[in-house]
């Protein structure tokens, strides 16, 4: 009889990692794990079960020990995962613990372990501390490695899979993803995990499409279903109908074809014709995107938007929570820089939960720095967390809207609070970050040189230095055809920003978005930039423009255009001059 037609049943979940897959589903079975049967143990046999017990740890250590020796040296995040989980195997909260219960409630070895990791993980998660929390899982996936041990379970042996296939798992611990050999498996879907865990970290180390959380999923797929596995929005659909099928494979080819041509031109280093390099950096809203940082070989974050982790909650972070997510971005990309900029609220990013004084001209208002300093304990609560993420990296800190001299001091005074604060709780941070700020207020393009005495860097906003020099709401759409970058008054005062910053010797770079137009470059690069930030898909294009530029030639060029009155004018010169060069 023929097989019935299954429906095509599509699940939201958590994209664990980005890109697309389609493929057959294979799923990991873990029975035997989960059906633990608790039985009595007399008296006399308590030694010989905690023996037992022992000798399950032993093999699921030295397992867990030849996984981590197996590893490539280039794998170290993954590494650390390993051999944290390799502690806990010993820990003595589960190791101690579980050994005490056998001889306290002489019961066999497997419902003491399931007793005792219930319990550490039912206290971890009373505790109101985020990475306390996310150890939870920690301690899951080791008891369940040695569960395995006990039960004498099969191994997933997920290095033995020898066909392309799409993993299906109740949850895979790092041990389990590290065996991933990423010519078979295309793919994976969990019902546990989220983005924040471990497996999600190393799902995006090794880049292949992974969708998690989807709550029971192991219960929805039989072995051999077709999947389509779209990690970048997090859905899994299952038994897809033809159409589907068909315009996810357009999807999916379209997806690798972009990703295959933006790896090749982006990994080659941005140095011009006649050798001057240039630092091409990203701007990331979300911990998420560092991937994508990576994946277009941006030399480090130039700017972290750190507003969106704000929005994202119903109420203000606390620091440990923010510390935790900054921690993340900053050993991702260790040893790249992660510029992290304080809370750019209010203007046009307001926090859903703070009823504040209503406004008649928010960009013109308590916006950035100036909300940050009105209501300090937010403010510190923040750098309290960046500095303490500095102690895991490279890290900038860079404060926006400075308009004066005044501000950068009382931000300074802020930061000294919070290092003491930092310094009597004895927490672990960085304070030797340098301090940069954005120049995005004309004022501060004036007074660029008093300010360049109290920082390390200057990193120039033009989408808000256009809005306040042009008086142009940058959202406002009836005057959008005023928001123009080649406007002779933006790139003078760009020019006026670099040379304050040379005379005083200190860093500049540009993180607004005039920096990843390609048609800006040839400016920017003859006044004298080196480094510029930009949403990291714009990268691989700049860097393929700055290897056609010769930077002399940008000077010269330059000097032609600083005489210009009218933006329409330099775009045409622009195009005129390297018109051949961008076209291509
Ligand atoms: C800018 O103003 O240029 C900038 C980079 O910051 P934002 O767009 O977040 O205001
Ligand atoms: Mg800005």
């Amino acid at each position: 009889m023929a097989e019935p037609e299954k429906n095509q049943i599509v699940l939201k979940g958590i994209s664990g990692a980005p890109g697309i897959c389609i493929g057959k589903a294979y799923l990991v079975d873990r029975e035997g794990v989960d059906l633990i049967k608790r039985y009595p143990i007399s008296e006399e046999g308590v030694p010989a079960e905690i023996n037992r017990f022992k000798n399950a740890v032993k093999r699921a250590t030295d397992e867990h020990a030849a996984i981590i020796d197996s590893l490539h040296n280039d794998l170290r995040e993954q590494m650390d995962i390993l051999e944290t989980h390799l502690v806990l195997f010993k820990d003595k909260m589960l190791y101690g613990k579980t050994i005490e219960t056998i001889k306290t409630d002489r019961i066999n070895a497997e419902w003491a372990l399931k007793k005792v990791s219930r319990q550490i993980r039912r206290m971890f998660m009373k505790v109101n501390d985020p990475y306390l929390k996310s150890r939870v899982t920690d301690i899951a996936q080791v008891s369940e490695q040695v569960m395995r041990h006990l039960v004498g379970a099969q191994d997933i042996r997920i290095s033995d899979i020898n066909k392309r296939v799409i993993l299906v798992a109740h949850d895979l611990s790092p041990a389990d993803t590290s065996q991933i050999q990423l010519e078979l498996i295309k793919g994976f879907v969990t019902d546990r995990g989220g983005k924040d865990s471990h497996t999600g970290i190393i799902a995006k180390s090794l880049a292949i499409p992974a969708v998690m959380g989807l709550g029971n999923v192991t219960h929805c797929v039989e072995n051999d279903d077709i999947l389509i596995v779209d990690g970048n929005s997090g859905v899994l659909i299952i038994n897809p109908e033809e159409d589907t099928l068909f315009s996810y494979e357009a999807r999916r080819a379209n997806y690798e074809h972009q990703q295959a041509s933006l790896a090749r031109d982006s990994h080659l280093p941005a140095v011009t014709l006649d050798g001057v390099k240039m630092r091409l950096m990203a701007n990331i809203e979300l911990v998420e995107e560092v991937v994508s940082v990576r994946d277009n070989a941006a030399k480090g974050v130039g700017l972290f938007r750190t507003e969106f982790l704000y929005i994202d909650l119903k109420r203000f972070p606390s620091e440990e929570e923010l510390f935790e997510k900054y921690k993340e971005v900053v050993e991702l990309l260790t040893p790249k820089p992660v510029t992290f900029r304080t809370l750019d609220i209010n203007g046009d990013k307001v926090l859903p939960y703070m009823k504040g004084v209503e406004e008649e001209n928010p960009a013109l208002g308590l916006r950035a720095v100036r909300f940050c300093l009105k209501r300090p304990e937010i403010f510190i609560t923040q750098i309290k967390a960046i500095l303490r993420a500095a102690a895991f990296g490279n890290t900038r800190l860079l404060i926006p809207m400075i308009s004066c001299v005044d501000e950068i001091i009382k931000v300074k005074e802020i930061i000294g609070k919070a290092v003491e604060e930092l310094k009597k709780e004895q927490k672990v941070f960085n304070q030797d970050i340098p301090l940069g700020i954005m120049i995005e207020i004309p004022s501060a393009v004036i007074i660029a040189e008093d300010l360049a005495e109290h920082v390390d860097f200057f990193s120039i906003g033009t989408n808000d230095l256009i809005q306040y020099s042009m008086a142009i709401d940058r959202r406002n759409r009836q005057v959008a055809h005023l928001y123009h970058t080649m406007n002779p008054a933006l790139i003078r005062m760009v020019k006026m920003v670099v040379d304050a910053a040379n005379k005083k010797n200190i860093e500049i770079t540009m993180c607004g978005e005039m920096a990843g137009d390609p048609l800006n470059l040839p400016i920017l690069m003859g006044l004298g930039l080196r480094e510029l930030s930009m949403n990291s898909m714009s990268i691989p294009l700049i860097n393929q423009m700055v290897r056609r530029l010769n930077a002399v030639d940008t000077r010269a060029f330059v000097e032609k255009v600083i005489k210009m009155g009218k933006a329409s004018d330099i775009e045409a010169f622009v195009k005129e001059t390297y018109g051949n060069i961008l076209s291509d």
